[in-house]
């Protein structure tokens, strides 16, 4: 079978996002947040936490300390007894403080709105940035997260491990208006039909499109049955 050309790939991604779309109109951030501070805070806190569990943390949290000015005159310790149970709690609390101060002092209180700029706060790797970027500012930018870099794979659409990469070959193959809602896309069909452990292809809507389902033997599989 002769390799996928780039514009072959190109099109494939943009029917595997037609169907996505359709099977999930309402994919959005699954972090509560009313402002872009609130996401930044939420998104350091789902650093190996799940987002439901930050959703439950982060009301507490800015109850404490509604403002980016509050935060910075808190002491770590209470921030750490309000995060204790996200995990990696010191350094998220060292990461939330340190941003506020940041952001106060550098950016004038308010969230920078550059990759760049989003970089330099404590904390801050490129998936928090790209998340802010897409889901606070209405950029389009590709969040690779685990769900992400697993499924597309799968799909046929990145070879790679390192999260950049794959950014890189996505970036490539999905038409860019879609660069945001892929992320979301990732994440809702992760936890419904492509999960880790159980890839339920059978019933999934993307087979065909799928360069790992296609090529499973399905016969007598039936919905449900993981592959
Ligand atoms: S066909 Fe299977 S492996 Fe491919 S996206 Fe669907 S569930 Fe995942």
């Amino acid at each position: 079978m002769r390799p996928e050309s780039k514009k072959d790939k190109q099109q494939r991604a943009s029917k595997i996002i037609e169907i996505l779309h359709k099977s999930y109109p309402d994919a959005k951030t699954t972090l509560d947040a009313v402002s872009p501070w609130e996401l930044l805070v939420g998104a350091i806190l789902a650093s190996q936490c799940t987002d439901e569990r930050v959703n439950k943390i982060t009301p507490q949290l800015f109850a404490a300390y509604p403002t980016i000015s509050e935060m910075t005159e808190a002491k770590l310790k209470d921030i750490e007894n309000i995060i204790r149970s996200c995990g990696i709690y010191r350094n998220k609390a060292k990461a939330i403080k340190g941003s506020a101060i940041m952001i106060l002092e550098d950016y004038g209180g308010e969230i920078p709105r550059t990759r760049e700029q989003l970089l330099s706060l404590p904390g801050v790797g490129r998936k928090i940035a790209n998340l802010i970027l897409g889901d606070a500012f209405g950029e389009q930018a590709i969040v690779v997260d685990t769900h992400c870099a697993r499924i597309s794979k799968l799909l046929g659409l990145t070879g790679e491990k390192d999260p950049a990469k794959i950014e890189e070959d996505l970036a490539v193959v999905l038409p860019e208006d879609s660069y945001t809602d892929w992320g979301h896309f990732m994440v809702y069909h992760g936890r419904s039909i492509c999960k880790a452990r159980c890839r339920d292809c059978v019933a999934c809507p993307l087979l065909r499109l799928c360069a790992y389902g296609s090529q499973q033997d399905l016969e007598g599989r039936e919905a449900g049955d993981c592959v």
